[in-house]
C-alpha cells in the first residue's frame, strides 16, 4: 500500500496556466496541491478560484503575507476579502494564520466545503513551548493545526522532534524549515504530520523543501510508514552527498522498508538525541565527525582503533538505546578498486605516493601499509604530514617544487587524497609539477567532479585510472552489509554504474 495523499505540491507560478503545467508535471507523485495565490500576478489572482475544478485533486488555498514568508503586500482587509471570494471556489483546505480575526470568514470557508488549516510560522527557530502552542492553535475541532518553524541547527531539530513526541496521536501539520529539518519533511507520515509540502527544484516555496519527484523516486515517500527503518549520513556539509542515492536504491531493489537521509549536523551531542527520537538504525559518518563520534561508541572495530576514525555506526547488538558500535569501511573501500586495477591482487612492495594528509589519507596510508607498500606522503602543510608519519610507517615530505622528483621514486601508484580540485574549485591541480610517465596507476579520491584536472592529465598520459566514485561505492557496499546484513544489489549503483564501466581499465 502506498500513501501519496500527504505529498503536496506548492504552486508558485505567476499565472493559472503555469500552475496547471506544474501540476501536470508532478501529478504522478502528489496527492494534493497548494495554490499560493500570493505568487499569482495581480491580473491572475482571481483565477485561483478555478483551480479546484481544474486540478482533479484536493487543493489548499493560501494567501501568505510578507511577514509570514509570502508575497501578499496589500492590507489585511484586502486579503480577507480575497480569501472570502476565492474560498467559494471549492477548496479542500484554506490556510489561515493564527492571528487572523475576520468575523464570519471561517463560517464562509466551511460553507464552501473547505477545512481550515490554522497555521503559525516561526523563522527565528523552534519555540520551546511549540507543543503547547500547537494544542491551542485550532479554534474548533474541525481545524487542522500547522506549524512551520525554522530548524537553524541540530538542537532545533531535537526540540522539534520532542514536540512531535508530545503531540503523538493528534492530527497536525508540523515541519522544520531549512536543511537541518529535512528529515521532518521526508518522514512526515512516520512522524505523524498530515501534509508534506514540496516544490519544483527551481521554485522552492520555503527553505528546505524538496521536489516531489526526488521525494518519491529517491526516498520512496509514499511507502514510508511507522515501521520504516531509518538510516542516514551525518556531516557538514552533507546535503549533496551521493550516499542517499546509493543506499536508497539498494533498499528499493531489495524491497526493504527502509530509508536513508542526509542529516546536516552542527552539534553532535544534539544529534544523538535526534538519533534516539527517530530510532535511527545506522549512520554513515563523513567530515568533520569521523573522530568526534569516537567517545559515543561502546564498541569499535580494529580499524577504528588503528585509524582513530570511524565512518560507520550501527546500533549496538543487545544494548540499550543510545549505545552505538563503530566500524571503518574506508580502508576496504579504498582497497577493493585498487585490487581491481591491479587485476585482482595488489603487488607486494608497491612504491606509492599519497598527496594529502587529511582524514581520508589516514585510511589510504593505513590500507597501503597493510599491503606492504612503501609510501611517500606529500602534504602542503608539513606538520600534518609529520603527524601521520609518526603514526604510520611512511616517509613524509612537503608538497613543493622538490616533490615531483621524490614522487618519481614512488610512482607505481599515485593517490590523490587531498581536497584540491573538488567542486567548486574543479580547475585546481594539486601537483602540477609532476609529469606522468603513463606507467602509473593513478587513484583520485575526489568524486565531484567525476574527472578532476589531475586525473585528466593522467588520462592523457595513458595511466590506468581509479575514480573516487569507485571508492565511494566500495565503502558503501561494506556499510550496507553492516546496516542490513545483505549485499548491496547492483541496482544501487544506478547512474554511477556506467561511470565505473567507462573508467575501469
Ligand atoms: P581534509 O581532512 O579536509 O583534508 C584535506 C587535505 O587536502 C589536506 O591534506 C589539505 O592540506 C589538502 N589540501 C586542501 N587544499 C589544497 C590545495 N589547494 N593544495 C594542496 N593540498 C590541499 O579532507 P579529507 O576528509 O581528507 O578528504 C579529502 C578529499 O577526499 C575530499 O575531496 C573528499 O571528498 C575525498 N574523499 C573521498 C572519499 C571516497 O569515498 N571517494 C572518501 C573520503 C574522502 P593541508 O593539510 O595543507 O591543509
Amino acid at each position: 500500500m502506498t500513501d501519496s495523499s500527504r505529498l503536496c505540491l506548492c504552486l508558485t507560478g505567476p499565472t493559472l496556466e503555469s500552475d496547471l503545467r506544474l501540476l501536470e508535471e508532478y501529478r504522478p507523485f502528489i496527492g494534493l496541491a497548494e495554490v499560493r495565490a500570493d505568487f499569482l500576478s495581480a491580473g491572475e489572482i482571481a483565477s485561483a478560484a478555478r483551480l479546484p475544478r481544474l486540478a482533479g485533486l484536493p487543493v489548499i488555498l493560501t494567501v501568505r503575507r510578507v511577514r509570514d514568508g509570502g508575497r501578499f503586500a496589500g492590507s489585511e482587509s484586502d486579503r480577507v476579502a480575497l480569501l472570502r471570494k476565492l474560498a467559494a471556489g471549492g477548496f479542500a483546505f484554506v490556510d489561515l494564520e493564527e492571528d487572523v480575526e475576520a468575523p464570519g470568514l471561517e463560517a464562509d470557508i466551511e460553507a464552501g466545503g473547505g477545512r481550515i488549516i490554522r497555521s503559525m510560522h516561526d523563522f527565528s527557530g523552534v519555540p520551546v513551548d511549540l507543543a503547547v502552542r500547537m494544542r491551542r492553535l485550532a479554534r474548533s475541532p474541525r481545524e487542522l493545526p500547522k506549524a512551520a518553524v525554522m530548524t537553524r541547527g541540530t538542537a532545533d531539530l531535537a526540540g522539534l522532534l520532542d514536540a512531535f513526541g508530545e503531540l503523538a496521536g493528534t492530527e497536525k501539520v508540523l515541519l522544520g524549515m531549512g536543511d537541518c529539518g529535512f528529515a521532518t519533511r521526508v518522514l512526515a507520515s512516520r512522524l505523524g504530520s498530515r501534509i508534506c509540502y514540496s516544490s519544483p527544484p527551481e521554485a522552492s516555496a520555503a527553505p528546505g523543501q524538496a521536489d516531489p519527484r526526488t521525494l518519491e523516486t529517491l526516498y520512496r515517500f509514499s511507502r514510508i510508514d511507522a515501521g520504516t527503518a531509518v538510516y542516514g549520513v551525518i556531516g557538514n556539509p552533507v546535503m549533496h552527498s551521493l550516499s542517499p542515492s546509493i543506499h536508497n536504491r539498494g533498499f528499493a531493489a531489495l524491497g526493504l522498508n527502509a530509508v536513508y537521509l542526509p542529516f546536516l549536523v552542527d552539534d553532535l551531542a544534539a544529534f544523538w538525541t535526534v538519533a534516539d527520537s527517530i530510532d535511527i538504525r545506522g549512520i554513515s559518518v563523513t567530515a568533520p565527525f569521523k573522530e568526534e563520534v569516537l567517545p559515543a561508541l561502546v564498541r569499535r572495530d580494529a580499524l577504528v582503533e588503528a585509524l582513530g576514525a570511524c565512518n560507520t555506526i550501527i546500533r549496538g547488538r543487545g544494548t540499550e538505546r543510545g549505545e552505538w558500535e563503530g566500524a571503518n569501511t574506508d580502508v576496504e573501500g579504498f582497497l577493493a578498486p585498487l585490487r581491481e586495477a591491479f587485476g585482482g591482487a595488489i603487488p607486494r612492495g608497491l612504491r606509492a605516493t599519497v598527496i594529502g594528509a587529511g582524514g581520508a589519507s589516514r585510511a589510504v596510508v593505513h590500507a597501503l601499509s597493510s599491503q606492504g607498500a612503501e609510501v611517500l606522503l606529500l602534504n602542503r602543510t608539513m606538520e600534518r604530514a609529520g603527524e601521520l608519519a609518526r603514526r604510520f610507517p611512511v616517509s613524509a615530505a612537503p608538497l613543493d617544487e622538490r616533490a615531483p622528483a621524490l614522487a618519481h621514486e614512488y610512482s607505481s601508484l599515485i593517490v590523490q587524497a587531498s581536497s584540491a580540485g573538488m567542486e567548486p574549485d574543479a580547475g585546481v591541480d594539486p601537483f602540477p609539477g609532476y609529469q606522468f610517465s603513463g606507467r602509473e596507476v593513478v587513484y583520485e579520491l575526489i568524486y565531484r567532479p567525476h574527472v578532476t584536472a589531475f586525473l585528466e592529465r593522467a588520462r592523457r598520459a595513458g595511466c590506468r585510472l581509479v575514480f573516487g566514485e569507485q571508492m565511494l561505492l566500495a565503502q558503501a557496499r561494506e556499510q550496507f552489509r553492516l546496516f542490513t546484513g545483505l549485499n548491496l544489489p547492483p541496482e544501487a549503483f544506478g547512474p554511477h554504474r556506467e561511470n565505473i564501466h567507462e573508467t575501469t581499465p
